[in-house]
């Protein structure tokens, strides 16, 4: 397999079709790139610009948002989803205040070490903002590679050692090349090799790809994406949303009228939002941000 070869030809794809993205431009600093790795774990990019902008003016640096309150970063994280990443930034922040002089560190090992980093966002953050070689595997580039070496329609639920091992072999030996590599595979994923309809027509290394070759033989199915409407995710939303428009506390029978579809549920979703610190209680029947 020519894997220099198709490095190259992605990577000269890349500079002709990547998508504008401001975390990507030429002045966003890591802690920019920390932000979008946080917002862009479970929300896709077109969701994401608006807030990851308005978040970035609002707190341009860890100290920033570091200095604000919990509950706020919870209101600005408005309908990203998943909003207990909004504590976990922030408590990254402050960890980045406390142990790094406020700012992003470059150490795969020590960005690990944050709140709300896994081996995925470290391995990102580092390649990314620094420039750093690393293999960068999100669901997009394990699909890309998948297909180019093993001719198969997707990798494994899980992320396998093989497969890690793998992804360094397609590493380029210079780290700007690598870091380059990263974030073209990862544009090739999400652009043309997608999951569910490939445009191998378009796609500039589809001599070398073996799952075309092979006639995209068909895979396992994809894990079915978890539905939103009804449960009690949705109903944390709801009570969630009462909250972020508001900076009063609310009182308790209020807030759960915000979901009437299931009392219950409502009731079982006040008490998750209070567990995981999303939300506050400062008197007995009252809750705020
Ligand atoms: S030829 Fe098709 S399946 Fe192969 S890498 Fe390109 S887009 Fe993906």
């Amino acid at each position: 397999m020519q894997r220099p070869e198709i490095v190259q030809q992605v990577i000269a794809w890349y500079d002709a079709h990547a998508r504008d993205l401001p975390w990507r431009a030429v002045d966003a600093t890591p802690w920019g790139v920390l932000v979008s790795e946080f917002m862009l774990q479970q929300t896709p990019v077109a969701r994401v610009l608006e807030p990851w902008r308005q978040w970035m003016s609002r707190w341009p640096t860890p100290a920033a948002l570091a200095g604000a309150e919990p509950g706020e970063a919870v209101r600005a994280w408005g309908r990203l989803g998943y909003p207990r990443r909004a504590l976990r930034l922030h408590a990254a922040a402050q960890a980045i205040v406390s142990d790094h002089g406020g700012e992003v560190p470059s150490d795969p090992e020590a960005l690990r070490a944050l709140p709300g980093v896994g081996e995925y966002t470290a391995a990102a953050i580092a390649s990314f903002a620094f420039g750093q070689r690393h293999a960068v595997l999100d669901t997009n580039v394990r699909r890309v590679l998948a297909r180019l070496e093993l001719g198969e329609a997707g990798p494994a639920n899980s992320l396998t050692r093989a497969e890690r091992e793998r992804a360094q072999r397609w590493l380029p030996d210079d780290p700007a090349t690598a870091a380059r590599w990263a974030v073209a595979a990862m544009e090739l994923g999400v652009q043309l090799c997608t999951a569910t309809a490939p445009d191998c027509a378009a796609c500039p290394v589809a001599r070398h790809c073996r799952w075309l070759a092979a006639g995209r033989p068909a895979g396992t199915a994809p894990r079915r994406v978890q539905p939103y409407a009804g449960t009690d995710r949705q109903a944390r939303g709801a009570l969630l949303a009462v909250l972020r428009e508001t900076d009063a506390a609310v009182a308790r029978t209020r807030l759960l009228s915000a979901w009437r579809t299931d009392p219950e549920q409502a009731a079982r979703a006040l008490e998750s939002l209070l567990a995981d610190g999303l939300i506050r209680q400062p008197e007995p029947d009252e809750y705020a941000l």
